[in-house]
């Protein structure tokens, strides 16, 4: 590849304000190129430590004791997480899993306008999304419309409509949706908004309450770095907390749960929408990670991050276009999230190359995609141009070939 490239990558890595959080992340190993923080987020070597520290000191020595350290937990996240997405404190909670979070609080919005029965999705959202709302409504009540930045919600909103519930930005092609302008058309119609910002939060800056949207869910493990199964969060419209019912009328979204009353009184919270015991462990990692996105600041982080997707779209129209590729991420900025992908129809088989014998890591989202994601708190320009140019002798060497058998579990 041209050493133009690796070049300009020195000159933009100097400049790079950002440059100083990468020593925040474990990286063991300097050659290993991972473009995949869109999917599970670098460990963080304060989330490593405080989790060391709550394991010996709070769970071994303190035990049960500790719970006074710990019963504040999901909400003080959740605090901290309302300041990347536009939300007031007392609107997020950090609790169970994205599928989970977003089960209740579809429940809670059919529930609390059974006069609406009709949700409104597309066909690009998650498929963890499409079936958890497949399984709360009927076949009839659904409408599936063909999504990305094109996508024809007005036809399908009307006044039947409960929900129109998209993923903010899309996991295949990263394109994003306008959401300020989607919510203002739902609103007309009647309709609340629910956003799925798993691929939004950390990403680039998410203004709910400037939208003016309803509800919202994101996960943690992903831009925030909480770790693996690292709980999700939620996100009620203030002047819909109490008017919305927890399906999963658990313990710890039940008022004074430690009187052990036998008849279930909600909190009258966002902490209402919590069910079970949290998961503490695994919410320590996440603060780490939240505060090292709080540090940089959003602003920062998303401008950082378009010029890190700018300069990898760019190497892509000139080195990797002629070998088969094309670039599926929307170029206006507007619309594009951080991550790129890049369409191929060996796409499968470069993907496993890349990962078993070029030591670069994107991933594989079927049919055809391959996923860049671009984490600027860790991702340098020298190590775009470096995955570029092991993409590029991958391809024309054909030695992905090999892996043209292959299926892997997980990709
Ligand atoms: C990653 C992701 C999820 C994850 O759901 P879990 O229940 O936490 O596994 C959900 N929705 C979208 C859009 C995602 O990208």
């Amino acid at each position: 590849m041209d050493r133009k490239w690796s070049q300009r990558a020195e000159e933009l890595d100097g400049r790079n304000p950002l440059r100083r959080f990468r020593q925040e992340f474990e990286i063991t190993d300097q050659k290993l190129i991972y473009l995949d923080g869109n999917s599970l987020g670098r460990l963080t070597l304060r989330g490593h430590s405080n989790l060391r520290d709550a394991i010996q000191e709070d769970w071994g020595n303190g035990l049960v004791s500790s719970w006074g350290k710990w019963i504040d937990l999901p909400s003080r996240l959740g605090r901290k997480i309302a300041k990347l997405i536009g939300a007031k404190p007392h609107e997020v909670i950090v609790c169970d899993s994205t599928s989970v979070n977003l089960y209740k609080l579809v429940h809670a919005a059919l529930r609390a306008r059974p006069e609406r029965t009709k949700i409104v999705t597309d066909r690009t959202n998650f498929p963890s999304d499409l079936y958890v709302l497949q399984g709360l409504t009927n076949p009839e009540d659904l409408s599936q419309v063909e999504g990305g930045p094109s996508a024809q919600f007005d036809l399908a909103l009307g006044p039947e409509t409960n929900l129109l519930c998209l993923t903010h930005t899309l996991f295949k092609s990263g394109a994003v949706y306008d959401m300020k302008a989607l919510t203002a058309k739902a609103q007309a119609a009647g309709a609340w908004t629910l956003w799925d910002l798993s691929h939004s939060v950390g990403a680039l800056p998410v203004n709910l309450n400037d939208a003016g949207a309803e509800l919202a869910i994101g996960c943690t493990y992903k831009y925030l770095n909480g770790g693996p199964g690292a709980p999700a969060f939620l996100y009620v419209r203030e002047d819909l907390i109490t008017t919305l019912r927890n399906p999963i009328q658990g313990w710890f979204g039940a008022d004074r749960a430690f009187d052990f009353e036998l008849d279930y009184t909600p909190r009258p919270g966002i902490e209402r929408f919590q069910a079970g015991t949290p998961n503490i462990l695994s919410m320590i990692p996440v603060e780490a990670g939240v505060d090292l996105l709080l540090e940089a600041g959003m602003e920062e982080i998303r401008s950082v991050s378009l010029q890190m997707t700018d300069f990898f779209i760019e190497m892509a129209d000139e080195v990797l276009t002629p070998l088969g590729f094309e670039v599926v991420t929307p170029r206006a900025h507007a619309l594009r999230g951080s991550h790129v992908s890049l369409r191929h129809q060996d796409a499968l088989a470069i993907d496993l190359a890349l990962i078993n014998d070029a030591k670069v890591i994107p991933d594989f989202r079927s049919p055809d995609n391959l996923r860049f994601g671009i984490t600027p708190l860790y991702t340098t320009f020298a190590e775009l141009a470096e995955a570029v140019s092991r993409i590029e002798n991958i391809v024309s060497r054909k030695s992905f070939e090999k892996y043209r058998a292959v299926k892997p579990a997980v990709t």
